[in-house]
């Protein structure tokens, strides 16, 4: 069995009921995750950027996956398929759009698959939730230079509370 290798997932939705999509598929992504090893951003409203149509709910997701990084694209994507996500025209608005932002330290460059992904360090709809759950990994300079695209936290919607693995932790006697 392929060891655990963390990887970051940028989810984001910009049709239909975009909040509960997001959601719901931050929580399917815990299928592929080691015991305790998930971790979800809060949910960003963010303006499009390089896209089209209304505005983004996005979240930045963490996990350790025995997946390989070609396969845990194919789960992706089935999510996305599951979600009815439409290809119409480049940039088109989506009902959900999974990206492999970081896969450990791979560095894949093929046709269907390149990571790390080649625009998650330009876009606030990344760093932000990314800077989130791991600060480390985003430095102020790159805050600093997406600091002009709209993202907004959205404080009264996380993206399935009593799943967290915080809110697993056995309870006190
Ligand atoms: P985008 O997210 O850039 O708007 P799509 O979601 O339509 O575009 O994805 C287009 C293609 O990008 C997919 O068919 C997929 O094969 C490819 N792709 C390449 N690298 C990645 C990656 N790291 N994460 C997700 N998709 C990727
Ligand atoms: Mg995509």
């Amino acid at each position: 069995m392929r060891d655990p290798v963390p990887a970051w997932v940028g989810v984001g939705a910009n049709l239909g009921d975009a909040q509960a999509t997001v959601q719901w598929a931050c929580g399917q992504l815990l299928q592929f995750a080691e015991p305790g090893s998930f971790c979800a951003s809060g949910l960003w409203r963010t303006a499009p950027w390089q896209a089209q149509g209304p505005d983004f709910v996005n979240s930045v997701v963490r996990l350790d996956t025995r997946l390989s990084a070609p396969d845990l694209l194919m789960q992706l994507q089935l999510l996305e398929q599951q979600a009815q996500r439409q290809r119409p025209y480049q940039n088109a608005p989506r009902t959900l759009d999974l990206d492999l932002l970081l896969f450990g330290h791979a560095q894949i460059w093929s046709p269907h698959l390149q990571v790390p992904h080649p625009r998650w360090a330009e876009r606030a709809f990344v760093l932000r939730p990314l800077a989130q759950i791991n600060p480390e990994r985003v430095s102020p300079a790159a805050l600093a230079a997406v600091a002009g695209q709209e993202a907004q936290l959205m404080p009264e919607a996380q993206w399935m509370p009593e799943a967290h693995p915080l809110n697993a932790l056995p309870k006190e006697p």
